[in-house]
């Protein structure tokens, strides 16, 4: 996805910063070397008035003037590079050191992003998504089977609760891998710790490492932004801009609908953020206690059947995995 203005901004004024500390530290290190050898600062001002009476001597004709003044300088950087070592310093002690060679710490290569300028874009995508951390212990390489039960048959889904989990995993992942030509959205149904959140966040890691800009909220930060970005006179540009992504992100995941303080004003700017998305094109994730009937009676018809309508539904069920986790670890 393309950066916000601010963001690829941001990033550019990193390189500029970077770009400043290396000519520093080049100069440094060169202050360094002039202390410890005299020699060398009248060598490198030797090279400076060769080379400028060398200018004068072309513009004046001459022609051969180029090639003694290589040959000179190559005699008087041999000695400059003789000293350096007598001195114990590496030979490539005053050339400029970049961060990334590639680039030379300019973001780009022959007016292509360097790979450094895909891994800054990268943080700024996982720093945006608010759930840097957690996608560290949370994903599709850490997830785990041993809590769900494969003895008994979950009446009404004619398995056991271990074979319908890896059928969600496997839905899952194919979400995230066809993301997101498919369009799709998802709304995770079930009691609080059946693994709602952790599969979000496996989605969400997955798409992050693939460049994919992804937003996580609670839905009582979702809804409390909406109502800053309405209501509050000085909210800013960091509230507008985070307003302008949350409707604009590739995906957009909203957790625990239903745990915010509901009214009016938080059922229609519902409405308005599913539909707006919808009509964008843009994938969300719902994850929500509620079910259905309680979705429509929380808020209203007519984002229910919109949800209904361009949403996956994954109802999860089982017991708390979160407290059977705390069970084995005493165990
Ligand atoms: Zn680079």
């Amino acid at each position: 996805m393309a950066l916000s203005n601010s963001q690829y901004n941001a990033v550019m004024r990193e390189y500029e910063q970077q770009q400043i500390k290396d000519r520093h530290d080049r100069d440094r290190r060169l202050a360094e070397v002039y202390r410890r050898i005299p020699q060398i600062e009248q060598l490198d001002r030797d090279i400076s008035t060769r080379a400028a009476a060398c200018a004068r001597r072309v513009l004046g004709g001459d022609p051969d003037a180029h090639r003694r003044l290589k040959e000179d300088l190559a005699d008087l950087r041999e000695q400059k590079e003789t000293l350096l070592a007598a001195a114990g310093f590496p030979a490539d002690y005053l050339e400029m050191r970049y961060h990334c060679k590639d680039c030379k710490d300019t973001g780009y290569i022959d007016g292509r992003r360097c790979h450094c300028f895909e891994r800054a874009r990268i943080q700024i995508l996982y720093a945006q998504s608010n759930i840097q951390d957690v996608l560290k212990r949370e994903n599709f390489s850490t997830f785990s089977f041993a809590y769900f039960d494969d003895t008994q048959v979950v009446p009404g889904l004619g398995m056991t609760e271990l074979a319908y989990m890896k059928l969600v995993f496997r839905r899952c992942q194919e979400f995230a891998k066809s993301f997101p030509e498919k369009g799709a959205n998802i709304l995770f149904t079930g009691t609080t710790g059946v693994g709602k959140t952790f599969l979000t966040n496996c989605i969400a890691k997955e798409l992050i490492d693939r460049y994919v800009s992804v937003i996580y909220l609670s839905s009582h930060d979702l809804f409390e932004i909406f109502s800053r970005y309405k209501f509050s006179r000085e909210a800013g540009e960091d509230v507008e801009e985070t307003y302008r992504h949350i409707l604009d992100c590739e995906l957009l995941i909203i957790d625990d609908l239903g745990t915010e303080v509901n009214n009016t004003f938080v059922s229609s700017q519902l409405f308005y953020c599913v539909n707006e998305r919808i009509n964008r094109k843009k994938g969300t994730i719902i994850s929500t206690n509620l079910t259905m009937d309680m979705l429509r009676d929380t808020y209203s018809d007519r984002v229910t059947s919109r949800i209904m309508s361009h949403y996956v539904t994954i109802p999860l069920y089982g017991g708390d995995i979160r407290m059977k986790k705390k069970q084995t670890s005493r165990d």
